[in-house]
């Protein structure tokens, strides 16, 4: 098939342990007021925090602090951050967080220069402004391995108001740093691992597989799935294990490339509608999905699927390549299970009556880059699966 692919990466990455040290001299280069983002506390309790605003200080930069970011920003959360930012004249925005609080960062850091609120420019159907003037500087400082967030052109925000969780998206929104420092990685709790590795493995699999992929995200996509393969049970296990924190880290960052240029599939569609509505953290629900999403794509992506076992470090020299596929889908529902990611959606209170409303929210560019066509009874279809209501 002739394809043309298009490739965008944030200005710079600065990736390795130690690496939160550079901090202050990127921020010297690109602003001299910055907007620091931040969670609730984790970063506060974990001394990080001083430590970023010590190397801000060292370098003569003035900073506001705009926290409390919750699990999902919504409009008014990115809306009071760019008027703080306004107020207090920043000419740079500093995240350091999970997807979240990237995002957020990322995203007031376009709202200061573009009129209205973020929702006229969120990806709607028959709505969505086009953004007229590039953003200020955004350095992205990723504290999970999870969505990748520090090397995409997209910020995911939920409008409450019309019960949907959507992007805004434009290659502007790419950092001008990604500043990926596995050491900030070490306190993520076991279960906040699994389902941010599980979210990065979803990420890049849905990449590979989906009908926008090309040879760079392919490349990256594979050595993504073989770090997370090797190193997920070992970082939700040994969270101090460093060696497993860095291959994390980086298939977070690569699974942010991947679906930035490549696009996502079945699983992040129908994972949006659950977390507006049930709030199922993102990543469990992409994980709890993804086996039965493979399945179903099995048919048309067999020799892929195929590559991804053995990337899992499966021998398939004997198999055939239906075979070997299935076998990618089995390592993945192990590694998952070792990694004591073990709910069912149904878990979650999803029932039978839910799930055309679900359907209804999985609509959009995510479902349309699935690699196999998606008909509404095969959605319901994957839905009984993934939650065991059959
Ligand atoms: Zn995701």
């Amino acid at each position: 098939m002739n394809k043309v692919g298009e490739f965008y990466t944030p200005g710079k990455i600065i990736f390795g342990p130690g690496g939160l040290s550079q901090v202050g001299t990127e921020a010297k280069r690109l602003g001299n007021k910055v907007l620091v983002v931040l969670g609730r506390s984790a970063m506060r309790k974990s001394g990080i925090l001083d430590l970023l605003t010590h190397l801000l200080k060292e370098n003569q930069i003035e900073y506001t602090i705009y926290e409390n970011i919750p699990s999902d920003p919504t409009v008014e959360t990115v809306d009071k951050g760019t008027s703080l930012a306004r107020k207090e004249n920043c000419n740079l925005v500093i995240a350091l967080g999970g997807g979240s609080v990237l995002d957020t960062g990322k995203a007031i850091s376009a709202m200061v220069t573009n009129e209205g609120s973020v929702a006229d420019y969120q990806e709607i159907k028959g709505k969505g402004k086009k953004f007229q003037h590039k953003t200020i500087p955004f350095i992205a400082i990723p504290t999970t391995s999870g969505s990748g967030s520090e090397a995409t052109i997209n910020a995911v925000i939920t409008n409450t108001e019309l019960g949907l969780k959507k992007s805004i998206r434009n290659p502007w929104l790419l950092p001008e740093v990604a500043l990926v420092d596995p050491k900030l990685t070490l306190s993520l709790p076991p279960h906040i691992t699994a389902i941010c590795g599980g979210d990065a493995l979803t990420q890049c699999i849905e990449a590979y597989l989906g009908k926008k992929s090309q040879v760079i995200t392919d490349a990256l996509a594979l050595h993504a799935i073989e770090l997370i393969g090797r190193s997920l049970v070992r970082a939700v296990k040994e969270g101090n294990n460093l060696e497993a924190r860095k291959d994390m880290a980086m298939a977070a960052l690569l699974s942010g490339l991947c679906l930035s240029n490549s696009g996502l599939g079945a699983a992040h569609a129908l994972s949006h509608p659950l977390g507006v509505h049930y709030k199922i953290p993102h990543g469990l629900s992409c994980a709890l999905l993804l086996p039965y999403v493979m399945e179903f794509n099995l048919p048309v992506a067999t020799k892929k699927i195929a590559k991804i076992a053995q990337a899992l470090g499966e021998n398939i020299s004997s198999l055939s390549e239906t075979e070997a596929a299935q076998r990618a889908v089995e390592k993945i529902k192990e590694i998952f299970s070792q990694a004591e990611i073990k709910e069912n959606l149904s878990e979650w209170g999803i029932k039978e009556k839910d799930f055309s409303q679900i359907i209804k929210g999985a609509k959009g560019g995510s479902l349309n880059n699935n690699p196999r066509k998606t008909s509404e009874a095969d959605l319901i279809e994957l839905l009984y699966k993934a939650t065991g209501l059959h």
